[in-house]
């Protein structure tokens, strides 16, 4: 909450009807929208490239060229340096890019023998002492049937897990179901611990206007770099940032503005 700033913290839009699960995980809108797409995977994107005649993007791999770039690394990619932009992208994307924050949401799945929770909710709530501490549970065995519990730390408290091993982070979140729900839960056959914050590849969950930044910030880094670079990805949404369709309508979006440029 200290991070967060608080002119916009609960900014962004949001739309009307149920929450749903996915099953077999987020990635099947992905997959889908890629049917019959040429991808690349499995390439680590090293140095960008632009200038007059286009841009070259420098994997660890090979190099690719190109008459413009949509760039949708994660900002905490971005604020890493471990990408590098030749020249280097003009200041004020780079004030964008270090004022946004990145935040950390974590999840821990506990499968168990059997489900000992209330089978009705889909969330059970615990009010931890240390506010957000595991106060967050999705019962999965109602979405997919099997006896599995979902854990969310988020902020402070899924940063602090992520220096944890997983047999602490599990121990930890068994201490807290056995006050929950009594001392017989049994010990879960399986757990799955993610830790966004440390994967190079995202540097964290989702972004986040932290204190000093404004939605100002989004659109700066929405904004194109020449006719060769252009920015997409959740941080780069106003209205729908830190979701897979703020994600989506933003690269729709350059997708548009590259096609207009270039008259494609
Ligand atoms: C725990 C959790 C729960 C969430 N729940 C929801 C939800 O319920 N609903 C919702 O709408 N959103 C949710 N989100 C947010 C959603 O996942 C993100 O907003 C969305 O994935 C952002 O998409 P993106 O394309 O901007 O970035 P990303 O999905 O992060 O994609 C960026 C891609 O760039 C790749 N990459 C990074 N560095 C390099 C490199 N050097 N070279 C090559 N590739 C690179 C990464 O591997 C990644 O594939 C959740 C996120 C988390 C972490």
């Amino acid at each position: 909450m200290a991070d967060l700033s608080g002119n916009t913290w609960d900014m962004g839009g949001g739309f009307e009807g149920n929450d749903v699960l996915f099953p077999s995980g987020y990635d099947s809108i992905a997959r889908r929208l890629s049917t019959g797409l040429e991808l690349h995977l499995n390439q680590v994107v090293q140095r960008i490239e632009y200038g007059d005649r286009g841009v070259q993007v420098i994997t660890d791999r090979q190099e690719w060229a190109g008459i413009a770039a949509i760039v949708t690394l994660p900002i905490g990619v971005l604020q890493s340096g471990r990408v590098t932009f030749s020249p280097p992208l003009p200041q004020p994307h780079q004030t964008a890019i270090s004022r946004l924050g990145m935040g950390i949401l974590n999840k821990t799945y506990l499968e168990f023998p059997r489900a000992f929770w209330p089978s009705d909710p889909d969330w059970i709530g615990y009010a931890a002492q240390q506010p957000g501490q595991w106060s967050e549970w999705v019962n999965m065995q109602r979405a997919i049937q099997r006896p599995i519990l979902l854990g969310f730390n988020a902020g402070r408290s899924g940063l602090a897990l992520e220096a944890a091993s997983d047999d602490q982070t599990v121990a930890e979140a068994l201490a807290v179901l056995r006050r929950m729900f009594g001392k017989t839960v049994p010990d879960p056959t399986a757990a799955w611990v993610t830790r966004w914050g440390r994967d190079p590849f995202a540097g964290g969950s989702y972004s986040f206007l932290r204190v000093g930044a404004t939605p100002a910030d989004r659109s700066q880094l929405a904004k194109p770099v020449g006719d060769r670079l252009f920015f997409a990805g959740e941080a780069t949404s106003r209205r729908y940032a830190a979701t897979v369709h703020g994600a989506y309508q933003s690269g729709q979006h350059a997708a548009d503005r590259v096609i207009a440029t270039h008259d494609l």
